[in-house]
Formats: C-alpha cells, sequence, structure tokens
C-alpha cells in the first residue's frame, strides 16, 4: 500500500463557554484535520490539537508545505519508520507529527477491519474513567459547576489553579462542600507557580481539602523545583507541561521529578510514542494518565484506543474533549456511562468526517 495524498485542513470549532486557567483564556479550539489517501482507496483521518503557539492552523502548514510531499510514495504500514522520517525532517512540532499518526493508525486498522486499540495490545479495561475540568472563575460558581458535573456521574473533577493562592484556595474550598466527600479532586496549576517554596506553601494550603494529585505545579523545565516540591508535600506531583516525548518522562525519572505522567497523543507526537511514554512509565512504576488539548473527535477517539489499551493508566483521564465544544466535526457520538467513556466502534479509529461541518468551521 502506499500513501497518495495528505492534507491537512484547519477549523476553527466554538466552545460553548469561556474557558480560563494560568495559560489564559480560550473561547474555541483551533485544530485541523488531516487525511491521508491511500492507493487502494482507504483513507485515514487524524487531527492536529494544540494550544500552543502555533496552534492547529500553523501545525497544519508542516504538514501541507512539508510533510505532505515528503511522505507521500510511502508505505503507511511502516508507522516507525514514517516517525523516524518526520523526526529528520522536523524539528519538534509534534502536534503535527501526532495528526499523521493518528491518520497511519486510522489506515492499518481500516485495512485490518480492526480497531486501533488492538494495534496496542487489545483491551484491558471495558470503560475508561473520566476526568472534567473545571475553568478559573468565580469560586462559588465554579462550585455549582462542578456539583453539575457529578449530577451528571462525573467522579474526578479538576480545578484549574496557579494564579491567586487566595482565590484558588476558595476555588477548591467550594468545590468540595459543594461535590462532598466521596469526589476526587485534583488540581492543576499550569506553571502558575514562580518557585519550589511558594508551591509548596500553597499545595500544603490546599491538602485539608483532600486532593488526588498536583499538576504541574511549576515551569516545564524545573524539574529539580518539582522534584524539591514532592519530597515536601504529601500530595502526588503529575507532570504534564513537563513531559511531551518520552525522552521528557525519561528525564523526569531521573530527576525524581514527579509521580504521575499525563501524556498527550498530540505532545507525544501521536498514539505509537504516546505508547512508550506509558511503557517508559511502566518499567519505572509511574502510573499514566490521558491528557486533553482539548481534542475534538478524531483527536478523542486516539486517545480513547489509547486508554484502552495501556496497563498502567491509572487515574482519570481527560478522553472527553469533544464535551468542551459547541460541535464537532465528525458524524459519530461517543458514549459516556456513569463517568466513564466506553470504546469507541471500529475498524480503525472508528470515526467518519462530516464534510459539512468541516466547510462550515474551516480557517478561511
Ligand atoms: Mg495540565
Amino acid at each position: 500500500m502506499k500513501i497518495t495524498k495528505i492534507t491537512a485542513t484547519p477549523v476553527r470549532v466554538p466552545r460553548p463557554q469561556l474557558f480560563m486557567s494560568s495559560l489564559g483564556k480560550n473561547l474555541a479550539s483551533e485544530n485541523a484535520v488531516v487525511e491521508i489517501d491511500t492507493d487502494q482507496g482507504v483513507t485515514g483521518v487524524g487531527e492536529i490539537c494544540s494550544i500552543w503557539d502555533r496552534k492547529g492552523r500553523g501545525d497544519a502548514e508542516d504538514i501541507n508545505d512539508l510533510l505532505a510531499e515528503a511522505l507521500t510514495g510511502r508505505d503507511p504500514f511502516r508507522i516507525a519508520e514514517i516517525h523516524g522520517a518526520m523526526d529528520s525532517l522536523l524539528h519538534r512540532s509534534y502536534p503535527a507529527k501526532a495528526g499523521i499518526d493518528m491518520a497511519l493508525y486510522d489506515i492499518v486498522g481500516k485495512s485490518l477491519k480492526t480497531p486501533v486499540y488492538n494495534l496496542l495490545g487489545g483491551m484491558v479495561r471495558d470503560r475508561v474513567l473520566l476526568s472534567h475540568s473545571l475553568s478559573m472563575g468565580d469560586p462559588e460558581e465554579i462550585g455549582d459547576y462542578a456539583a453539575n458535573l457529578v449530577k451528571q456521574g462525573y467522579k474526578t473533577i479538576k480545578a484549574k489553579i496557579g494564579m491567586d493562592a487566595e482565590s484558588d484556595e476558595a476555588t477548591v474550598a467550594a468545590v468540595r462542600s459543594k461535590v462532598g466527600d466521596d469526589i476526587t479532586i485534583r488540581v492543576d496549576a499550569n506553571m502558575g507557580w514562580k518557585n519550589p517554596k511558594e508551591a509548596v506553601r500553597n499545595i500544603k494550603a490546599l491538602e485539608p481539602y483532600n486532593l488526588e494529585l498536583v499538576e504541574q505545579p511549576l515551569h516545564y523545565s524545573d524539574l529539580e523545583g518539582l522534584h524539591h516540591i514532592r519530597e515536601h508535600v504529601d500530595t502526588p506531583i503529575m507532570a504534564d507541561e513537563s513531559v511531551w516525548t518520552p525522552s521528557d518522562a525519561m528525564a523526569c525519572i531521573k530527576a525524581g521529578s514527579v509521580d504521575i505522567f499525563n501524556v498527550y497523543v498530540s505532545e507525544a507526537g501521536g498514539i505509537f510514542p504516546g505508547s512508550k511514554i506509558f511503557a517508559i512509565g511502566e518499567a519505572a512504576r509511574i502510573p499514566c494518565i490521558i491528557g486533553s488539548m482539548p481534542e475534538l473527535g478524531i483527536g478523542t477517539s486516539a486517545q480513547a484506543h489509547l486508554a484502552f489499551a495501556m496497563q498502567n493508566l491509572g487515574y482519570g483521564s481527560d478522553v472527553n474533549g469533544f464535551v468542551y465544544h459547541s460541535d464537532d466535526i465528525i458524524n459519530e457520538k461517543f458514549s459516556i456511562e456513569d463517568g466513564h467513556l466506553l470504546p469507541p466502534p471500529g475498524p480503525g479509529l472508528g470515526v467518519t468526517l462530516n464534510r459539512d461541518k468541516i466547510e462550515q468551521y474551516r480557517i478561511k
């Protein structure tokens, strides 16, 4: 089988409400749809998902201007070899590589008439525990929002913090009082604290509210600072921005920085390198979760197939990016049951493109 054509189409899909974290505010996602055609009539789809710098629009240029021509003519079953080719052509740009990677897995799964999770070792669970994030804002309103999520079945709630210690504590206190003691609460500082001592002080102030974990308290490069925090608080520390790639995961382990990895299919460069982070974590006895940009339907499906197949998925995951958007660019609907995601249907990623929606949201 040979690749005959690769395209990336940027789309801007609105969100029903403003989402704010210490990284900034978002009212829409700028992602891109990747399509790979083959000489056997099988087409694979992928998604570029990124909130960082150039977003899906910029990453789409990496595919349309560079990778498309370079990868045309290659065998889409040679996923590892294509990753090697992409890495030698293009420094970083992991979300673009992930868009290609997802489409390759989709082609292989469709060709073999099997879901992608069967290409990753097969299912190790029948449903995936979900987490739902809360935008920053008025603490009482956030608490009410969290209580509503619990009514919908969510069992793990993530509060975005890291801007102001007083309002962070007010938010976590309001959420805890409105969701009760049986719901799991985690917090994500998104690199918002300036140094390890500030982080330790703020985490200790939040520990009475019983946190599952604290995500990325410091800048991604401060692995020693993360190690200091880990030594001085009881709550597990999870790396997000510090662990994009398998090499990042290794650096975190060497520095003893964190207890948990938050793995992103898009930031790792795809399902293939993402699964390597899980393997590295497993060898180091570090559980992983899967994080979200948030993705639309294609990217969510890619995360889901990984989530169903990885043994050391250890906590609730953000495999529900579609719920943060007002609409989607696929025809299928994912099933969430009692706060868990059910398997997407195969073969491949199990999604089909809605051409009308892509045209409606295409960035012109
Ligand atoms: Mg995060």
